[in-house]
């Protein structure tokens, strides 16, 4: 069985507990503004162009069949995207590894011998692996079937979700997993339909049907200036937490400008909006926050 992932990310330390292999799945349902990984979104494989490391050589559109590659007056790299089909020849032509493609199939036996390779790392530390993206539900007999496989090896199988899917997909791998790392964002149904793109209605009950599961869960919140950092979100958000004793801890992960740069590589500019990183203070005040709330708060992953 093969899924479409866009990386996978070896040494990783907050994304679950010890050290982890972490394994980003291509393609999620919700459009966050703020997305972190934009190269996660889309459910195919895409062109990526890194201006950074690109010698303007041109050998990337000479190298291209299709006329998708052009360049302007100062020898800059551009995609006509309607125009690429992926072929890779560009990315063969290139000497700087300037042009990628987000995004390939791998199978369930190809991600647990990379996992294998990682073992000792995962036994010393109490790691394992972490899917994640993008997200893992939207592949969800490719998510099964590699959680089926990790487990056989006697991996730590953390999941990471916007727990967006339907109920008996989110159960079956919620279930099967060993940890659940669920990013909870918005609290109020119209706010997260303007971010997001989509209701949180069914994010929140399959939230409260962890409990009947006794999964522990590690809560994620992308803390974003303007969007869920004011007093009426964190207060529904705790009140809501509150009576969910399988929330282990908070995460409180400040939004950063880490995404913007994938973003132009990619050439998605207009469809994610920038925001300003939350102040020291302000990041400080909501892990008070949550733990004069008597959880276990941690900053980042
Ligand atoms: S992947 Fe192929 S079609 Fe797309 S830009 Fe590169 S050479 Fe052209
Ligand atoms: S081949 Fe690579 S270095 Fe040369 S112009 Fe294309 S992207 Fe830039």
């Amino acid at each position: 069985m093969e899924g479409l992932i866009f990386d996978l990310k070896r040494y990783a330390v907050h994304d679950g507990p010890g050290i982890r292999l972490n394994v980003f799945f291509k393609g999620c349902p919700l459009h966050c503004l703020w997305c972190h990984n934009p190269e996660g979104v889309a459910f195919e494989p895409e062109l990526m162009l890194m201006p950074n490391r690109c010698a303007r050589c041109g050998d990337c559109v000479r190298a291209c069949r299709y006329q998708a590659l052009s360049q302007n007056g100062n020898g800059q790299v551009k995609a006509d995207r309607s125009r690429c089909t992926l072929c890779g020849d560009c990315l063969q032509a290139c000497q700087r590894e300037a042009i990628e493609i987000a995004g390939r199939k791998m199978t369930v036996e190809e991600i647990a011998t990379e996992a294998e390779k990682e073992r000792v790392f995962f036994e010393q530390s109490g790691g394992g692996v972490t899917l994640t993206g993008g997200e893992p539900l939207a592949q969800p007999a490719f998510a099964e079937a590699l959680i089926d496989s990790l487990k056989l090896h006697g991996f730590h199988v953390a999941l990471d979700t916007s727990g967006y899917a339907p109920a008996e997909v989110f159960r079956n791998l919620a279930k099967k997993a060993d940890l659940v790392l669920f990013d909870l964002k918005i609290m109020d149904e119209t706010r997260h339909k303007k971010y997001t793109g989509v209701s949180n209605r069914i994010i929140l009950e399959n939230f409260q049907s962890l409990e009947k599961l006794g999964k522990p869960v590690w809560v994620r919140f992308p803390l974003i200036p303007g969007v869920n950092d004011d007093e009426n979100n964190l207060e529904a958000m705790a009140s809501f937490l509150c009576q969910l004793r399988s929330v282990e801890q908070v995460n409180v992960l400040p939004y950063h400008k880490g995404g913007l740069e994938k973003i132009r590589r990619l050439g998605r500019e207009g469809e994610f909006a920038v925001f300003e990183p939350p102040s020291q203070e302000k990041v400080q005040s909501v892990i008070d926050f949550f733990a004069r709330r008597g959880f276990k708060v941690k900053r980042g992953g």
